[in-house]
């Protein structure tokens, strides 16, 4: 028996969990034995008992499922964003999820359609792992790099890059940052020297942004640290479409514990467009895909991306994409497309 935990949280969350929900009866329907529970960790929670994740919910959440599939956190209520980073934070750092994997696959109808990116992001570290200080006058960030994480990280892109039989890049700053992405790049020439068959180059971040926007059919998939990870896949999201398109899943590859992998869209809890019906679900409804690969159901992986691709080929749009469709509206239709 697959378990799952759904975290809605905050914001648009719950509205696009709302519509990632039933896929879930649809695998069950179709015969995969999973159980799913929601658990209510976000803002609302916090405010009323001033809980974010508790040590207990964490241990239940690593021992006693196999996967999460998470909405957003982040609430005006809440500016400090303290549950935020207590929930989701935790659940990457304390499951060891280095590897967050966001895809990049225009949609159909747009000007880059047929574009095939891939951004792996390390998860857990680096500049943001909370270390610092602020002084009158002063302040610091440290960024924290360790050699097993950037390994794991790396070794997955490898994997990847051969599966696909395309060309990996690895976004770093090592002429400048030159003790934790000088471990990148020895990490990635190790791996280079050790997989000759994979195509693999490092540029320098700034270069490979530029490069990125003048040609984005020149990457095929770029790793990086969390921070670079991050600007980098923000910046793909808008290629395929917009924050609201856009779909991640992050796992742990070393499995360390029996939870080992957490599906979310990119987007946040979008507070400007929440409770209104105007979030897009299909980040959502792809991250959902990303987890049914990742626990080995390729078949209702591949239906559901079908299924988004023919809606959106058949002009079916939320407003964040110049259409009229409400959240719910698309996910049904999206929903309707899939096999029975
Ligand atoms: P975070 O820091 O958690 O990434 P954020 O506030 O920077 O959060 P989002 O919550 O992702 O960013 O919102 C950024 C913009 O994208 C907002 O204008 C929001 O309305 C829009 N947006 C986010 N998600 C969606 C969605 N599912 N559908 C349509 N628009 C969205």
């Amino acid at each position: 028996m697959t378990r799952i935990a759904l975290i809605s949280g905050d914001g648009a969350g719950p509205e696009v969990m709302a519509e990632a929900e039933p896929l879930l009866d649809w695998a069950r329907a179709r015969g995969r034995r999973l159980e799913a529970k929601h658990l209510p960790y976000g803002a609302e929670h916090f405010l009323a008992t001033a809980e974010t994740l508790p040590e207990a919910a964490f241990e239940d959440l690593r021992d006693e499922f196999d996967a999460i599939l998470f909405g957003a956190v982040g609430d005006p209520r809440v500016p400090t964003g303290r549950h935020a980073e207590e929930i989701l934070l935790r659940l990457r750092r304390g499951l060891e999820l280095t590897v967050n994997f966001r895809p990049c696959r225009p949609l159909p109808g747009t000007r880059m359609e047929g574009l095939h990116l891939e951004v792996f992001r390390e998860n857990t570290e680096g500049a943001y792992c909370l270390q610092g200080s602020t002084e009158p006058g002063r302040a610091v960030d440290l960024a924290v790099h360790t050699e097993g994480a950037v390994r794991r990280l790396l070794e997955a892109a490898f994997a990847r890059a051969r599966a696909r039989g395309c060309t990996l890049t690895l976004a770093h700053k090592a002429n400048v940052l030159k003790h934790g992405h000088g471990l990148w790049l020895r990490v990635f020439q190790d791996l280079q020297a050790a997989h000759p068959e994979v195509p693999a180059r490092s540029l320098h971040a700034d270069a490979l942004l530029c490069a990125l926007v003048q040609d984005p059919t020149s990457f095929d998939i770029i790793a990086a640290d969390n921070y670079l990870g991050d600007l980098i896949s923000d910046l793909t999201a808008a290629f395929a479409g917009g924050m609201g398109t856009a779909p991640s899943l992050s796992w742990a590859p070393h499995r360390p514990f029996r939870c080992t992998a957490l599906a979310e869209p990119v987007h946040g809890s979008a507070p400007d467009i929440a409770g209104k019906g105007l979030a897009n679900p299909v980040g959502m409804l792809l991250s959902t895909a990303l987890l049914f690969s990742h626990l080995g159901w390729e078949a209702e992986a591949q239906a559901v991306e079908e299924a988004v691709a023919a809606t959106l080929r058949d002009g079916a749009r939320t407003r964040d994409l110049g259409g009229n469709l409400s959240t719910r509206e698309m996910g049904t239709a999206i929903r309707d497309r899939l096999p029975r």
